[in-house]
């Protein structure tokens, strides 16, 4: 294979992962009767199905399909019943999705910093959290898990509730245990470049039936709809009429796209995780790049991979090698360096004025980010691997 169409191949990490043709069938059966609401049949609709299916899956009491986890995280945060202005705490490196739905949820963001491991600073986040934080927003950005029996135990000491999202954390595992499972309500999504791809879509799981009950009537279970989700009759009674209706409910289509591709994610997680430490080892072979290691206890279900420039790189050889790489064909972003990432802090202007947070934002400026989506070959992640470590050793092996 020549260099170009190699080049063609692996600059397509960006396509999401196909449809099973299972899809199909239940499509075409939906599109003859029209049946897309998730609440017009009595019971068995496609989204009713798809919330048993995974909350089987993931071990959950109950399971809410939604618009997308952002939705999930906005109905978690209002679920809660904070008052306006509860300070809730985030990780300063996640998507800017995040503390959007925290200021949806009409919450402020605290943000907390995150070290070049990716995960969580854990000296930061118990300085920061005092009284006068309400909620904890746990961002398993990347999938990377932070260290949630340290977390979970400053959490419960002060009665702290722990929401995960787990947007990109599905397969993911603590201790055996679920991620998402670990805190009060757990959030994934179903958007195209996660594991599981609806184009869009979300779900929250919990084993809490007042959460569960609140977060299904806001959702827009309107009327006499929550009958049609499993137990819960007395919490539901209760909270009828007393919420606001948001209407972020999943319809039928996506959940007729999701429900096939359940049974994947098992295979989609082992190969992603072989796809990950392969490409890791060859990048650890050079003195340029490092793939942190994951905490003890994490076992992970990685589609990307994300690994620093370490050593005395400038802003400018950091940009050059990100060239350097693009010209042998593989993409690579540096969180920080990219002109208003949604993934660095300092963008997220709608904040307002924010404390700077040293720490993430270092590692911003030399953290890479290169997409792995499991159906690259051996071929095309030693191509990978090969490209980054020569893009890295051709800036670095050059006299300043
Ligand atoms: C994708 C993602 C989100 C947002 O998910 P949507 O379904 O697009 O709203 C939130 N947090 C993390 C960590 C993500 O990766």
């Amino acid at each position: 294979m020549s260099l170009d169409e190699t080049a063609i191949k692996v600059l397509d990490v960006y396509a999401a992962e196909a449809i099973p043709d299972a899809a199909l069938v239940a499509i075409e059966a939906m599109l003859g009767s029209g049946d897309l609401f998730r609440y017009t049949a009595a019971k068995d609709a496609p989204v009713a199905l798809l919330e048993a299916e995974f909350a089987a899956l993931l071990g959950a009491k109950y399971a809410l399909a939604v618009a997308s986890c952002s939705a999930a995280l906005f109905l978690s945060l209002k679920a809660l019943d904070l008052p306006r202005g509860a300070r809730v705490l985030i990780p300063a490196f996640t998507f800017a999705a995040v503390p959007s739905a925290v200021v949806h949820a009409d919450c402020l963001p605290v943000l907390v910093e995150v070290g070049s491991n990716y995960r969580v600073d854990m000296a930061d986040f118990a300085a920061k959290l005092d009284d006068s934080i309400a909620a904890v927003l746990i961002s398993h950005m990347r999938g990377h898990t932070s260290d949630m029996d340290a977390i979970m135990a400053l959490c419960d000491a002060r009665g702290i509730p722990v929401i995960e999202d787990a947007a990109h954390s599905l397969g993911t595992t603590w201790k055996g245990q679920n991620i998402g499972t670990i805190g009060k309500i757990g959030c994934f999504s179903f958007q195209s470049y996660k594991l599981v791809n609806a184009g869009e879509g979300g779900i929250l799981i919990t084993d809490d039936p007042e959460l569960a009950a609140r977060c299904i009537i806001m959702s827009g279970a309107y009327e006499e709809n929550w009958k049609k989700h499993p137990g819960l009759q007395n919490s539901f009674g209760h909270w009828q009429n007393r919420l606001p209706l948001y209407n972020m409910r999943m319809a039928n289509l996506s959940a007729a796209v999701i429900r096939p591709q359940l049974p994947e994610i098992a295979g989609r997680v082992t190969k992603g995780r072989a796809n990950h430490d392969h490409v890791a080892d060859a990048l650890n072979t050079c003195a340029w790049l490092d793939v942190p290691p994951t905490l003890p206890g994490e076992a992970r279900a990685p589609d990307s991979i994300q690994f620093n420039l370490v050593g005395d790189w400038s802003d400018d050889q950091a940009r050059a090698f990100q060239a350097g790489a693009r010209t042998r064909g593989v993409a690579v972003q540096i969180f920080g360096l990219s002109e208003g990432n949604a993934r660095a802090f300092w963008n997220w202007q709608f904040l307002g004025d924010m404390p700077d947070q040293p720490l993430t934002r270092a590692m911003l400026m030399r953290a890479c980010d290169v997409r792995l989506p499991t159906r690259l070959s051996q071929g095309d992640l030693d191509f990978i691997a090969g490209a980054l470590v020569q893009a890295a050793t051709d800036v670095m092996a050059q006299p300043a």
